[in-house]
Formats: structure tokens, C-alpha cells, sequence
């Protein structure tokens, strides 16, 4: 179990679905694609089991959007495993930061910058 976990990580890691070099070009493509992401089969059972990635909450379909963990403008890519249910909330608090800067943020809340 824990050894095809780590695999599954590896391969996130080596750039699947994180393309470095955002560029508009890349936003409008990869916002295209999850538009056509959100009319799929796949993501209607996203919206069905009505939890939330972020906060884990129970939401209805209606109050979940789709949400890029690598946000599009940091260039993150519209394929599922960057792609899941957020509700409003969270993605409001989220903003355009990655996974990583979210746990800096949440460990620095008071932004010493
Ligand atoms: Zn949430």
C-alpha cells in the first residue's frame, strides 16, 4: 500500500502535472480544460460524494468548484490529480498559493514579510 503511495508521489514530482513556466498561453489552455474537466463523468462524482479537499466538510454540489492544488497561474495543469472539489470558503483562503507556500502561510500566519 505505502509502496505504491510513494510511487504515485514520484511521479507528481517529476512534473506530470506541474509545468514550471506558466505563461498565458498555458492559463487559457489549462482553463479550457477544465472546463470541458467539469461536464465529465469523473467530476460529477467528485460533486457527488460532496466533501471538500481542503477542510474535508460536507458541501452540496452546487457550493463546490473546482479547484486547481497547483493553481493554473502557477502553472499547474487541468488533469485530475490536480484537480478537486473546494468549497467556496477555501478557495476564497486559498488564493494562488501552492500546496507548499500554504504550509509556510499556515505556519507563519502572521506574514513577517
Ligand atoms: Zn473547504
Amino acid at each position: 500500500m505505502t509502496k505504491g503511495k510513494k510511487a504515485l508521489q514520484g511521479e507528481i514530482c517529476a512534473g506530470e502535472w506541474l509545468d514550471i513556466n506558466a505563461d498565458p498561453v498555458h492559463v487559457k489552455r489549462e482553463r479550457e480544460k477544465a472546463r470541458q474537466l467539469r461536464s465529465t463523468d469523473w467530476w460529477r462524482a467528485q460533486l457527488d460524494k460532496g466533501v471538500c479537499h481542503y477542510c474535508g466538510g460536507k458541501f452540496s454540489r452546487e457550493e463546490l468548484t473546482l479547484d486547481h492544488i497547483i493553481p493554473v497561474s502557477r502553472g499547474g495543469r487541468s488533469v485530475r490529480s490536480n484537480c478537486v472539489p473546494c468549497c467556496k470558503q477555501c478557495n476564497n483562503d486559498k488564493k494562488f498559493y501552492t500546496p507548499a507556500e500554504r504550509i509556510l502561510a499556515n505556519l507563519f500566519p502572521e506574514g513577517n514579510s
